[in-house]
């Protein structure tokens, strides 16, 4: 390029990039006096901090941005208070509820007793109106007890649909009025990656797995009407900005992307969302098809990028191995259900995902949970150009939670990046059962030079969150400290979704995404952890969340 076109680029570039190129500009905004963790480890605590436009201008001591200010600038007196990047929540399922449904109250317990459950679900079923959907979350316990079926649901919920979905997702029994509802047939084909269980008559048992569970979960909540999807999703946003989140990266199993989108136009979100393709499947195979070619940008908070499939199941289930043959071990180590956890698709669907994930450049999440998951797909990426073709793609692993020490050489040479998700953590040690040996790594991760960003898939409270990454009950050895939570939170959620120049830190020249909070996260005593809330949250400068306890001039 010669010296002219060079300037005349750089000229263009300057005049594009309007308010950047006002350096004498003094900020809209100064927050001075706090503790503000940046996330940007040369840095990582400032006093203070500039916002000109929707970007942050300048950080550092108060007075050397009490200095920018100009007779406009709002000047923030944040009185020592903790400031973080804004939240990036890397793995969130935004759900919509149906409108008939009720909530079986289960009690505070994830893994009830099967004795507890009959009497709630038979109290419900005689409170609610014959046509009212009952939900209610079970844990292994249940789970796991054969004579849990369609038949002994029809005795407790004779005329409503009644669903029993497992905390982990993963796996759904159904009564027969619910089989009506979610229109299952006797000879229903099973889809790709799920299965109908059935006795050994044929007849179908009420228990869903996998895909099967996704495909009927997709049906019920495409059935919400526009009005009250939009404003269910808006009370979601809202708590959200509460917390501090400032992006979410929502995996569309439940609303398929471009509604997705649609809804999240009129909600509008006051926040940052990318929508990843989550398709479902059908007997014929995998829908490969659904949001490829969406506009990328739909708006300037809204992002459609990425495809996530679901590789393995998760151990609490020992997903497909039917129920009475699911055999735990008693004590550690407990790592048997990661070691031989079943894939859900072949091999060769596998290396399909990746060769799709080549063709339309497009970013791939793969759910792995088990060992087996983990080493099939690095074994596929071997064999689909290895290090040199994927190692600028990010392939994420969503849990990671087989990411056994023999395996992170490989998962570090082909720069994967582990999505994992701290409520996991704490699953296992709340039903009463042993702690894993091996699995779950993270600190291990994050000292193998492996990003390891984090996501809810459960509990959305980002704090709550925090206290269980610092904790991690199955696995204290991998535990992390507050100030990786928060830099794996924003920082490394934002390098998972490519974001990472543009946000995820408070450093100059990126968005003013960030969150002044309620009490010191780093030195609260962990059980105050969860109670934080964001008495500001700001997207792209603008206030997007306001207690109004803070002073401005
Ligand atoms: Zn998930």
């Amino acid at each position: 390029m010669g010296k002219l076109n060079a300037w005349l680029l750089t000229l263009s570039l300057l005049c594009f990039s309007g308010l950047a190129f006002r350096p004498d500009a003094p900020p809209d905004v100064t927050l001075i006096n706090g503790k503000i963790f940046t996330s940007n480890a040369k840095q990582p605590y400032v006093e203070a901090l500039a916002i000109r436009g929707d970007r942050i201008l300048a950080i550092g001591n108060s007075a050397e941005v009490k200095a920018l200010a100009g007779p406009q600038t709002k000047q923030i007196d944040l009185a020592g208070r903790t400031v973080i990047p804004g939240i990036n929540d890397a793995h969130n399922h935004l759900e919509l509820k149906p409108t008939n449904q009720v909530d079986v109250a289960m009690g505070e317990n994830v893994d009830p007793s099967w004795s507890d459950a009959k009497a709630a679900i038979a109290s419900a079923a005689q409170k609610s109106p014959a046509n009212s959907l009952l939900v209610a979350e079970i844990g292994s316990s249940i789970f796991r007890d054969v004579s849990v079926n369609r038949d002994s649901l029809d005795k407790l919920a004779p005329a409503n649909p009644l669903e029993l979905v497992t905390f982990t997702g993963h796996a759904i029994i159904l009564n027969s009025a619910g089989l009506k509802f979610f229109k299952i047939h006797e000879d229903q084909p099973d889809p790709l990656g799920g299965r109908f269980e059935r006795d050994s008559n044929g007849r179908l048992t009420g228990v869903v797995r996998e895909y099967a569970g996704i495909d009927i979960g997709r049906t019920i909540e495409d059935e919400v009407p526009d009005q009250a999807a939009v404003a269910q999703l808006r009370a979601t946003l809202d708590q959200a900005a509460k917390w501090g989140i400032t992006s979410i990266q929502d995996m569309s199993n439940g609303i398929a992307p471009a509604r997705a989108v649609a809804l999240l136009e009129k909600v509008p979100t006051p926040i940052r969302i990318r929508v990843m393709r989550m398709p479902t499947t059908t007997p014929a195979g995998r829908d490969i098809q659904e949001g490829l070619g969406m506009p990328r940008n739909p708006t300037s908070l809204i992002t459609v990028s990425g495809t996530k499939w679901m590789t393995d199941g998760v151990p609490i289930e020992l997903t497909f191995t039917p129920r009475d043959k699911i055999k735990m071990p008693a004590a550690p180590p407990f790592d048997g259900a990661v070691a031989y956890l079943p894939l859900t698709f072949s091999e060769t669907e596998i290396a399909a995902m990746l060769k799709e994930s080549l063709q339309n450049n497009d970013q791939l999440m793969l759910h792995i949970s088990g060992y087996p998951a983990a080493k099939a797909v690095l074994d596929a990426m071997d064999a689909t150009g290895g290090k040199a073709v994927w190692s600028s793609r990010r392939l994420r692993f969503e849990h990671g939670d087989g990411a056994y020490p023999d395996l992170v050489e490989r998962i570090k040479a082909y720069a994967i990046v582990v999505v994992q998700n701290p409520s996991h953590f704490m699953a296992l040690a709340g039903a009463g059962e042993s702690p894993f040996v091996k699995a779950q790594p993270v600190k291990s991760l994050l000292a193998a030079g492996i990003p390891v960003a984090l996501g809810s898939d459960g509990p959305t409270n980002p704090f709550l969150n925090i206290l269980f990454a610092t904790i991690h009950a199955n696995h204290p050895s991998e535990a992390i400290t507050r100030e990786q939570a928060v830099a794996a939170y924003t920082l490394t959620s934002a390098y998972a979704e490519f974001a990472e120049k543009e946000k995820g830190s408070l450093e100059p020249g990126k968005f003013a995404d960030l969150a002044v909070l309620s009490q010191d996260i780093f030195t609260v005593p962990p059980p105050e952890l969860p109670k934080t809330q964001s008495v500001l949250t700001l997207v792209g400068g603008k206030v997007v969340y306001d207690a109004h306890v803070l002073k401005a001039n």
